[in-house]
């Protein structure tokens, strides 16, 4: 079998540093925040340059922090993207205020800048954008509206840890920057984990207290908050592999290549693109497929390639969202897409003999679908 990302192959490349990790907490019993999480979050700051980051429990928990240290609400509208994971626009509806959601781009399946201005109005305060597949979203273009419109930007990481645009790290051209270290993530814990990272500096004690339950010194609550932290172990495991993380991100960005050339002139394929003047570091390698998409996707997994979709429903066509009515000539590019895309393995430790089994596999399913 072939999985979509390899947690073991990983884990062993580096058990002895990971099992020393975890030993030293459990030594030190330091379990909830403290002293590892500081650590980390002193690291993390350090490779992606900013001045604060706050560890979370989450990826999800780091964008409501962010939104309810904001002092997002009721009566308050966010815009977001139309293909994402859920994360990007649950929280918002869960501050009471309303998601809007936006079209993508069809070349880099981002929220599309040019039809972000026709939803803003009186009520928006926010946009969060998502940076998906580890590719940057166009921040020339967004920072110009938020600009214009005073509205603030969030940018969802969570799949896009080193990647830059215009030699900049993303999660730092907004007011705040939420990452998730969910395991698959290119960053991965051992279990849930999350971060926030702004440049602001009360900002950042807004969501330390929050994500708190609202206190920065022990019993003292200035106001009431969440339960969400990372834990000790978690946070020094994530400490040894951002050591990796730029050899890691490498290795994706070649893999990719090797899928690209080994896929290059296939008919009714279309191989995923990076915007100019951005590093993608390829949380996901997804292609198009014109045809028979499922046919593929089945015959992928017939033969022990872990393929998926990211994602299967763009957000406003989920059953949750039913209450809004939305038509697929509301999102069309996003409807379209959705029937198109397919994601192929994709981690640092996928070796060059997979990847050509796999291409091949997808060869072989072309000249079949083609002469019968
Ligand atoms: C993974 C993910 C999240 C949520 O992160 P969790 O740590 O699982 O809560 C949010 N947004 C996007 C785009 C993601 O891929």
């Amino acid at each position: 079998m072939i999985p979509l990302v390899n947690l073991k192959k990983q884990y062993l490349s580096i058990k002895n540093e990971i099992d020393n990790a975890i030993n030293d907490v459990i030594d030190e019993t330091a379990f909830i925040s403290g002293k590892y999480a500081k650590l980390f979050e002193e690291e993390f700051s350090k490779k992606v340059g900013v001045r604060n980051c706050i560890s979370t429990a989450n990826g999800t928990d780091s964008l409501y922090i962010i939104m309810k240290s904001l002092g997002i609400g009721q009566g308050d509208e966010v815009i977001t993207v139309a293909n994402s994971w859920i994360s990007s626009s649950e929280t918002i509806s869960q501050t009471g205020a309303k998601p809007v959601f936006v079209d993508i781009e069809s070349d880099f399946f981002s929220i599309d800048s040019n039809k972000i201005e026709e939803k803003i109005n009186k009520k928006t305060r926010a946009l969060i954008i998502v940076h998906l597949h580890g590719q940057s979203c166009n921040m020339s273009e967004i920072c110009q509206i938020a600009k214009k419109y005073n509205i603030l930007i969030i940018e969802d990481c969570a799949q896009a840890h080193l990647t830059k645009f215009k030699n900049s790290f993303v999660g730092t051209f907004g007011i705040a920057g939420s990452f998730s270290f969910y395991p698959g993530k290119n960053l991965g814990a051992f279990g849930d984990a999350g971060c926030i990272i702004t440049n602001d500096d009360n900002f950042a004690k807004k969501c330390r207290m929050f994500a708190n339950h609202g206190s920065l010194v022990k019993h003292n609550h200035i106001i009431e908050g969440i339960n969400s932290r990372m834990d000790g172990i978690n946070a020094n495991i994530l400490k040894v592999k951002l050591k990796y993380l730029s050899d890691w991100t490498k290795k994706r960005v070649k893999n990719s290549l090797t899928y690209k050339t080994n896929l290059s002139n296939i008919e009714g394929v279309i191989l995923p693109r990076t915007r100019p003047d951005t590093e993608h570091t390829f949380h996901i390698f997804q292609i198009e497929v014109n045809k028979n998409r499922d046919n593929l996707l089945n015959y992928l997994l017939s033969n022990d390639i872990q393929v998926t979709l990211h994602y299967p429903t763009p957000l406003p066509f989920l059953k949750c969202y039913s209450r809004y009515n939305y038509k697929r000539s509301d999102f069309p590019v996003a409807f379209e897409k959705s029937k198109k895309i397919l994601s192929l393995p994709m981690c640092p430790e996928l070796c060059e003999s997979d990847i050509i089994k796999i291409t091949g596999l997808i060869k072989k399913f072309n000249e079949k679908n083609r002469y019968s």
